[in-house]
């Protein structure tokens, strides 16, 4: 049985927030608003208390505490869950986001990360000894939940998803243990946690493989930007040109507006595009080679392609989002862009409901692919895409038609995908899609969590159930 806040004796919170370094924050404090709030502005959750953790010991704490008083725990690093899964209503929620360090070993090419680190936070600290280790393509989203769900982004072509380069995980379990995951430790549990969310306990700190990128961390790239009417032709020609590239290149493909703020010229301000941003992250005697079916193809609005810091592309595009927006989302994997989907697209693109919405297909393929489906949780290892629907705005007035737009899209070009969706996309969508995204996966997974989270505590998340546990 659960507590509801209401139960939640004053007297008993005001034990738990003695025992901690980090702040509480429960309802009627001044900060509470601030500090129940998530990146997707149209997530409105009431949690009973929320612990600003400072170390390991007030994680701990917490998880005890809510066992021994019946109390849900959500847990949250950078807030980013599209589903707002770090929040909830009457829960306590573990909030991880003051716990930022970092560690980097350049003799080792390793990086060891706080739970609470951002990107933004990871790549700062990598890229200053000309290193990175594969995220995302944002600097503001949450080292933990991306990590742990897998990590798709602009190394993941050359060096492997996120998950392909974790190498350890401190881990608080759901009896209050600390153990560490490696290959050599709990191997089971850090098979479970390269891709199984944050089913398994919370993550307080991540240590990575890294990798030498660019020119001492200086890469090439930008976005390239077409007139919507191309983007069927634009689509076949990415298709069949990015599985031929150099893995030192990548590009991922979006549907968007061109936003109306500099730097992009003003008379472009406002119109459809198709875009592709590049990252090319190889030699830089090597570039002009790699890039040049790039440079030369088709009549591009816009090319934008430039020497920059590793990091400074990595956070292009997060003052363009802002926490606070209402995002609702959609996502598959896609083993090729079929000529019907491409026709989905174009329908789609031309009906953008507002300026922040999108579409993006990010590539895996190269290394990301070359590791075996069952070696990690991550399940889609065939190559190709995984996509995402975003309907984004500032405006909640807005709310039903962004999602209206991204459900609509995804009904017409679900029966194009390979069957599920990469999980750190997902909206709250049931048991199936959840199952359908770890594919043959997903009994091992069962049997992990029955082994370490038999009790179901750490449930709010994209929830895989106990093998011969609660709701198993
Ligand atoms: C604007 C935007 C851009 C994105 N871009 C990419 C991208 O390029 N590539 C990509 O792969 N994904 C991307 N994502 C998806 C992203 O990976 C997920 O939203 C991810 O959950 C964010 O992690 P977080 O720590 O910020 O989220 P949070 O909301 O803090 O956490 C999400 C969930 O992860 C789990 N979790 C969080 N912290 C811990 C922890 N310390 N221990 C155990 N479990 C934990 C919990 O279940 C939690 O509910 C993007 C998301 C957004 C909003």
């Amino acid at each position: 049985m659960t507590t509801t806040s209401a139960d939640l004796a004053a007297e008993v919170l005001e034990q738990l927030a003695d025992a901690l370094r980090g702040e509480l924050i429960v309802p009627g404090d001044a900060g509470y608003d601030e500090a129940r709030a998530v990146y997707n502005g149209m997530i409105d959750k009431r949690p009973a208390a929320i612990a600003r953790c400072r170390d390991v010991a007030d994680v701990i704490t917490c998880v005890r505490f809510g066992r021994d008083h019946g109390i849900e725990l959500a847990v949250r690093s950078g807030g980013h869950s599209a589903a707002g899964l770090g929040v909830a209503d009457d829960a306590l929620v573990i909030d991880l986001s003051l716990m930022r360090s970092t560690t980097v070993s350049p003799e080792n090419h390793t990086v060891r990360a706080d739970a609470g680190c951002t990107w933004g936070d990871v790549d700062h600290a990598t890229v200053a000894f000309g290193m990175a280790t594969p995220s995302g393509f944002l600097a503001s989203t949450g080292v933990a939940g991306l990590a742990l769900g897998g990590g798709i982004g602009y190394l993941s072509r050359r060096f492997g998803l996120t998950v392909d380069n974790l190498l350890s995980a401190d881990v608080v379990l759901a009896d209050g243990t600390l153990v560490t995951a490696s290959a050599s430790s709990h191997s089971d549990l850090f098979w479970a946690l390269r891709g199984g969310g944050g089913n398994f306990g919370v993550v307080t700190s991540f240590t990575f493989r890294c990798h030498d990128i660019g020119d001492h961390g200086t890469i090439i790239g930008g976005p390239v930007f077409y007139d919507l009417a191309d983007v069927g032709e634009v689509m076949r020609w990415y298709r069949e040109l990015v599985p031929s590239l150099p893995e030192e290149l990548s590009g991922w493909i979006a549907l968007l507006t061109i936003p109306p703020v500099p730097p992009f010229p003003e008379e472009l301000w406002g119109r459809k595009a198709c875009g592709i941003v590049w990252c090319y992250t190889g030699p830089h005697d090597k570039a002009d080679e790699a890039l040049e079916p790039v440079r030369s193809y088709g009549s591009p609005l816009l090319v934008g392609l430039q020497p920059m810091p590793f990091n400074v592309l990595q956070s292009a595009f997060d003052g363009l989002y802002p926490a606070g927006l209402q995002w609702y989302w959609r996502t598959d994997f896609f083993n090729e862009i079929s000529d019907t989907a491409i026709e989905v697209h174009h329908k789609y693109g031309e009906q953008l409901p507002t300026g922040h919405s999108t579409m993006h297909m990010y590539p895996i393929d190269g290394a990301a692919s070359r590791v075996p489906a069952d070696a990690t949780a991550f399940a889609y290892r065939n190559g190709g895409w995984a996509g995402v629907i975003v309907g984004v705005d500032p405006d909640p007035a807005n709310a039903d038609r962004i999602s209206q737009w991204a459900k609509d899209y995804w009904e017409e070009l679900h029966p194009t995908s390979a069957g599920g969706g990469y999980i750190n996309f997902l909206m709250d969508e049931g048991q199936d899609r959840v199952q359908a995204a770890y594919r043959g996966n997903y009994g091992r997974l069962a049997q992990v969590k029955g082994r370490y989270d038999p009790d179901n505590t750490f449930h709010i998340n994209q929830n895989i159930r106990p093998a011969n546990g609660v709701g198993g």
